[in-house]
């Protein structure tokens, strides 16, 4: 089948590649229509690996996905053919100690879409299982369909954080996990967000969508900001989205005592953070890693109107530009955040 292939660091390609897909009695075949592109299929292009991750042979990009049911297995009893859904691009082995403890996304064994050495989904079909593929509601959009991968991310994070109603939250980064995060620390009861980044277009974009107060860090103290809106008394909640050692050095001077910080952002390189700034706040810290069991409830916000992705898919290109597509995804202007490829129309 014809699929984005990343050959080597750098050298996308179109072309066609053998993929061997059975369909097991427990799998569903999904017609591919929107794949967004993420972060990480960007820099496995540029960089060609991340972290002890490296692609060594040609790999399929992308995990962001919906489409269309085109075959059920014999033992599927939740969706049908024509079936429109959204995929959870990690499988993990559901006999594993991980999965039984319900921590299906540190499972060791997972296999997860474009994480090498598997293939991901900018492709015509894939095979998946039914028990990670999830039904779309008829006003959810196959273009909102494929954000909810990255929304999951924000999800568990909110989740992570044990959000109270009327929580005040700090999201630092306002890229598109930062920004599903403020969405999701909304709809889980938050009763403001403040969002700190260095790139203003992005900041007011992020203000647009909903009560987000945007810190501009290069013109003014973050720590300043929250004090002044929560009478000198601190965030409730720090979500660390940016990855950037700089903001996640200094984590914890917007949190109020006994708060919690959330540690989102995957570092590009390495970094600490002071223990004894955390142990003077008492402050409860949480890592996320990917998601778990969120997608139903991320796919019923979107669903409900009560949480609305759009304004977020700001650029989409056809299946035939996904160089293109990659290449813009790498030198994004300020003014974009989510990327999307629409692999096949419906
Ligand atoms: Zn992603």
């Amino acid at each position: 089948m014809e699929a984005v292939v990343l050959e080597r660091q750098k050298e996308l390609t179109i072309r066609d590649i053998e993929l061997d897909e059975p369909l097991g009695p427990h799998d569903v075949r999904v017609a591919l229509r929107t794949v967004g592109v993420c972060g990480s299929d960007v820099h496995y292009y540029e960089w060609g690996a991340i972290g002890p991750y490296v692609v060594r042979e040609p790999m399929v990009l992308g995990h962001e996905a919906s489409g269309r049911v085109v075959e059920v297995g014999s033992e599927v009893t939740h969706l049908k053919v024509g079936d429109r859904v959204c995929m959870e691009p990690g499988i993990p082995d559901p006999n594993s100690r991980a999965t039984r403890l319900g921590l299906y996304n540190l499972d060791p064994a997972v296999r997860f879409w474009a994480t090498p050495p598997v293939h991901g989904i900018l492709r015509p079909t894939v095979v998946h299982p039914e028990a990670f593929t999830f039904k779309l509601p008829d006003n959810v959009s196959y273009e909102e369909g494929a954000m909810v991968e990255p929304l999951a991310v924000g999800m568990h994070g909110a989740n992570k954080a044990r959000i109270r109603p009327g929580d005040v939250a700090v999201v630092s980064g306002a890229g598109p996990i930062g920004m599903l995060q403020a969405l999701a620390a909304l709809a889980g009861g938050c009763s403001q967000v403040i969002m700190s980044d260095v790139v203003q277009p992005k900041l007011d974009l992020a203000a647009s969508l909903g009560p987000i107060t945007p810190v501009n860090a290069a013109k003014e103290s973050l720590k300043d900001v929250v004090m002044d809106l929560t009478d000198g008394w601190g965030a409730d909640i720090v979500f660390e989205c940016s990855g950037n050692q700089k903001a996640a050095e200094s984590v914890f001077e917007p949190l109020c005592p006994g708060g919690c910080v959330v540690l989102v952002g995957i570092p590009g390189q390495p970094f600490g953070f002071d223990v004894t700034k955390s142990q003077a706040k008492e402050a409860r810290v949480e890592s996320v890693f990917r998601y778990a069991h969120v997608y139903p409830r991320a796919i019923a916000l979107i669903a409900s109107g009560q949480l609305n992705v759009k304004p977020l898919i700001t650029d989409t290109f056809s299946f035939a530009e996904s160089v293109q597509a990659f290449e813009y995804a790498a030198h994004m202007p300020s003014t974009s955040v989510k990327v999307q490829i629409e692999v096949a129309k419906d």
